[in-house]
């Protein structure tokens, strides 16, 4: 058969490096460069949203307030409880034209200090932990570990915890067993070998000198702990401290061709809606909304998660600015549900649909549905919207693949995609193929990071 028919019959699967340019080539690795210093700036949901505010700032966005008239070109943003943000720039056309929204979470799993976590045992200082999302538990032994996060004191203040991270500070880790006395242990399934009650995180080992204290060693990690931070074993009632693993990202790959570290599930998204958000400021006709939202990992519920009416009381809000009308802008507007997806992995592959997983190097992966089972939990894009994201991605010469989880009843899992469809606005998902997903080293292609961005880029400039 002539090659040109051939090409126009099948559907495309050439690797992404086929089909980039030498441009596109070294626009990737700038990139990936400004995306790994957002990665390791922010290892909570909280330090992202510090990190988006400064970035915002810098670029003229301010504070919404509720009332202010807005015009096209405006740049406003409003954070949620410090832990979720939002931001837009306002397009030339009417918002009643609906608004082109990315939304990506900056919550990642990790390991929360409870609230009274301080205790004593064989003269061990340690520190008891809840899990937060889906870990493999096995993971989370004999890593470096550093402590981030708030203190909240009754008196209104808040301290910052971030121990760990500088050059010559220690770290800290919870102990694994030795192989030499680990026969029983090695013979339990991999999910229940390291229970959540065994996550307990070392925190120090020398005594206060008073021999006749009682907890000398917990006592001295308490006086460390107040001399560098004021606080008290009370203070830690109204904190939230995440131990999250204490390693910069990193370049994998003797080409350098992948990127290594904690939280890209879902920084990785997260960055491309901000920088694509960032990039779209001259052009955007329709209003262009960036979600980095919180609790995505534990089911998008509390006041800072996409099931929180924060979402509305913002577009409300930009809508009541411009005169135009809500629900008019909902049935205008689309999502992308930017959230990433499994990679194919050779070393696991009997769990892959080949035919239908995404490749490393093949670009940003959409998902028309996610879910389990009977893709239960899914919102399934209607095939029009499928249709509209081909259309766009195509203009603009992104490199895209389409892509499931993996095979039919072997798992799954859910985005904050039916919470955008449950306000009524078209949604389509769409994301970053990883290895290693939820591990506290995930890897992912830097031609995939940066085809996710152009993604985004290029529907806020549709
Ligand atoms: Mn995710
Ligand atoms: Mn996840």
């Amino acid at each position: 058969m002539e090659e040109t028919k051939k090409e126009t019959l099948l559907l495309n699967r050439d690797n992404g490096y086929d089909r980039i340019s030498a441009a596109e080539r070294a626009e990737l690795d700038t990139y990936c460069e400004g995306y790994k210093d957002y990665l390791d700036k922010g290892r909570t949901e909280r330090e992202c949203v510090t990190e988006t505010v400064a970035m915002a700032k810098a670029r003229g966005y301010r504070p919404l307030a509720r009332g202010e008239a807005l015009k096209p070109g405006d740049k406003v943003y409003r954070v949620i409880s410090n832990k979720s943000i939002l931001l837009a720039v306002i397009g030339r056309e009417s918002l009643e034209k609906g608004a082109v929204i990315g939304g990506a979470h900056i919550d990642c799993p990790r390991l929360d200090l409870k609230p009274t976590p301080l205790y004593e045992d064989s003269e061990l200082a340690l520190a008891k932990t809840h899990y937060y999302g889906g870990i493999r538990k096995y993971h989370w032994v004999s890593i470096p570990l550093a402590l981030h996060g708030v203190v909240c004191k009754a008196d209104g203040t808040t301290v910052t915890v971030r121990i760990g991270d500088e050059p010559g500070d220690p770290v800290l880790t919870i102990s694994d067993l030795l192989p030499h006395l680990a026969d029983k242990q090695s013979k339990e399934p991999l999910w229940q070998a390291i229970k959540g009650e065994d996550l307990n995180i070392i925190l120090g080992s020398r005594p206060v000198p008073e021999k006749d204290e009682k907890e000398r060693v917990k006592l001295m990690v308490l006086n460390l702990l107040n001399e560098k931070y004021g606080i008290t074993e009370a203070d830690l009632i109204s904190a939230e401290l995440c131990a999250v693993p204490a390693y910069a990202p990193a370049d994998v790959g003797l080409d350098r061709s992948m990127i290594g570290g904690y939280g890209q599930d879902d920084r990785v998204c997260g960055y491309a809606v901000l920088k694509a958000l960032f990039d779209s400021e001259a052009t955007l006709q329709r209003t262009g909304i960036c979600i980095l939202t919180d609790k995505e990992e534990i089911g998008s519920y509390g006041l800072t998660g996409m099931d929180s009416a924060y979402f509305d009381i913002f577009l409300a809000d930009l809508c009541r600015a411009q005169g135009a009308d809500l629900n008019t802008c909902i049935e205008h507007s689309f999502c992308l549900s930017v959230d990433v997806t499994a990679a194919y992995d050779p070393n696991f592959a009997n769990v892959y649909d080949v035919r239908n997983a995404a490749r490393l190097n093949r670009g940003v992966g959409l998902c028309k549905y996610t879910g389990s089972r009977g893709k239960s939990g899914a919102s399934d894009a209607p095939a029009e919207v499928v249709a509209y994201a081909r259309r766009v991605l195509d203009a603009d010469g992104v490199v895209w693949q389409i892509c499931e989880l993996g095979k039919v009843d072997e798992g799954g899992g859910g985005t904050i995609a039916h919470y955008m469809t449950r306000r009524g606005i078209a949604t389509l998902d769409a994301g970053t193929p990883l290895l290693a997903m939820h591990a506290p080293f995930e890897v992912s292609g830097k031609l995939d990071c940066y085809m996710t961005y152009r993604a985004m880029r290029a529907f806020y400039n549709n």
